[in-house]
């Protein structure tokens, strides 16, 4: 059954979706992981000096004694990362309040040969954003102010550390939003969406931070600050070394300021929540979206049943639909209300009329859209409560988007809880996800290098989104020629010759 449910203009704002409990919080709440030295004893830690007290009187002289954490359960939650898959034994987490301290900071920690790790909201999700071993911990969460805001241009320029649902708030009020939106946005923070050229639910529409970002600011490794704040929307005045720091995860500067082309806030939102039978009308509804919504289509998501089901029997959630082998969510942002829903009505109509579509909702009522993207935004966290889950998160051709699925419920058999996949299939990236009570070397091996191997064949991408981290330093290869991997060590060693920022991270050791 088809239904459009009561017609409300305004949208509400969704709530977080990653709660905002403190990082020591989190940590008590739920096991911790055995330390990442331990569970991957071939990394070896780096010639790098140790912490001692005429470190730490340097960085209590800077920041003063609240600023310098010390104390070994505070730290805990900066060691641990968010699905409990890593955790570091760092005694040092420093929160700087501007680029000057930041600065100073990292020319102190160049010179003693110190390694750091720049940390935002810790929502990354393979392993970058906590220490390997005892890095100290660069927290921008007090870097958190908005600079400007110019409404007729769009253009936001806040500091690294601004949490990006407190930006959608602040946009809010002036008509306006973040090209970006993801499930983490409740703690994580732009300078880590930036670090990760993070890309969300709404990529398809807005683009990607690589487009929107204009300008930036960032602190390199021996303390300089580069000043790329630039927020003109066109600027072709040599290199654009903003691209050096989107995506690089905090390994060749620790990202302090940004400016971010923001798009107009859509006067109109639908939503329609679908139930299908097979992975190909998955595909078939997207096409068809393509050229039946056009220029109003916002998000195309695509959720399998066992995704769904993290949600429904572990977090309580309710879905509007029956069981189905998998479902679709799709969004439409417009300036016409009217115009919008009729297009989708009709769409809908047309999917449902011939059978590619057996089920479905649409509504353009604030409190049933949240309840639907809670569905699909809530999958991650959901998952975390099978035991340890094993991330992949892949671009593939659209034919072979859910291919792996299949694959893995094979190879890995009943060592898993649950295999299952979900994603933006609207940009071709799956998440696919391999559940098991707890880490276990033997399932990693029937998993790995394995899937890589089967991306790179189809000549895929093994990160599409959360970046490489510490957990795919080794398999870059996959998905880079060795002389485009010989450039990236060579900007590496002329940007940070002591390889100090996030080391064990992004480039194989
Ligand atoms: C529920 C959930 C849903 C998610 N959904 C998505 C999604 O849809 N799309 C997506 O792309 N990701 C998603 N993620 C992953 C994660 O939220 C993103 O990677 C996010 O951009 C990380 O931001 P953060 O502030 O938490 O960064 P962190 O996790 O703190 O850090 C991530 C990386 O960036 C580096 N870094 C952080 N801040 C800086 C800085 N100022 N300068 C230099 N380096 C820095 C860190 O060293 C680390 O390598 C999701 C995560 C969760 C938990």
């Amino acid at each position: 059954m088809f239904v459009i449910v009561k017609k409300i203009r305004s949208t509400q704002k969704l709530v977080p979706l990653v709660s905002t409990l403190t990082r020591q919080q989190r940590c008590k709440f739920s096991s911790l992981p055995e330390l990442t030295k331990d569970r991957y004893p071939n990394v070896k830690r780096g010639n790098y000096g140790h912490i001692d007290t005429n470190h730490l009187i340097f960085f209590k002289d800077l920041l003063g004694e609240t600023r310098v954490i010390t104390d070994e359960s505070e730290c805990l939650g900066y060691n641990t990362d968010w699905i409990k898959a890593n955790r570091g034994y760092s005694r040092c987490v420093l929160k700087p309040k501007c680029t000057r301290e930041v600065a100073a900071i990292l020319k102190f920690c160049n010179e003693n040969v110190l390694a750091v790790c720049p940390q935002g909201g810790n929502t990354g999700l393979v392993g970058g954003s906590v220490p390997v071993f005892d890095e100290i911990v660069l927290s921008t969460s007090l870097m958190n102010k908005i600079v400007s805001l110019d409404t007729t241009s769009g253009v936001l320029t806040c500091e690294a550390g601004c949490i990006l649902e407190n930006l959608e708030n602040h946009l809010d009020e002036h008509q306006l939003m973040m090209p970006l939106d993801l499930g983490a946005k409740g703690s994580c923070q732009i300078g880590g969406n930036v670090s990760t050229n993070a890309g969300g639910l709404r990529l398809l529409r807005y683009g990607n931070l690589q487009g929107t970002v204009l300008g930036l600011e960032a602190v390199t490794a021996n303390g300089e600050i580069i000043d790329c704040l630039s927020s003109l929307k066109k600027d072709n005045t040599g290199f654009h070394l903003k691209h050096l720091f989107i995506g690089s995860e905090g390994s060749l500067g620790v990202v302090t300021k940004v400016s971010i082309q923001c798009p107009p806030k859509p006067k109109a939102v639908n939503l329609a929540f679908l139930g299908l039978q097979s992975f190909d009308k998955i595909l078939t509804v997207f096409k068809r979206c393509k050229h039946d919504l056009g220029e109003i289509m916002s998000s195309c998501e695509a959720i399998d049943a066992d995704s769904l089901a993290v949600t429904t029997d572990h977090l309580g959630l309710k879905s509007p639909l029956a069981k189905f082998p998998f479902y679709m969510v799709i969004e439409t942002n417009g300036s016409d209300n009217g115009h919008d829903e009729e297009k989708l009505s009709r769409f809908l109509e047309d999917v449902m009329g011939d059978g590619t579509v057996e089920d479905g909702v649409a509504t353009n009522e604030p409190s049933k859209m949240k309840a639907i993207w809670e569905l699909r935004e809530r999958i991650t966290e959901g998952l975390i409560h099978d035991g340890y889950v094993f991330k992949y998160d892949l671009s593939l051709p659209l034919e072979n988007f859910y291919s792996l699925v299949g694959i893995m419920k094979e190879r890995v058999g009943a060592d898993a809880v649950r295999v299952s996949g979900y994603g933006h299939v609207g940009d071709g990236n799956v998440h696919l996800n391999v559940a098991v009570k707890e880490f276990s070397p033997e399932v990693l091996h029937k998993i790995e290098p394995f899937i890589y191997e089967y991306t790179s064949k189809l000549n895929g991408s093994i990160s599409a989104e959360h970046g490489i981290g510490f957990r795919k330093t080794k398999y870059m290869h996959y998905s880079k020629s060795k002389e485009a991997m010989d450039l990236m060590r060579n900007i590496k060693d002329m940007m940070d010759p002591k390889w100090i920022l996030n080391p064990y991270k992004v480039l194989p050791q």
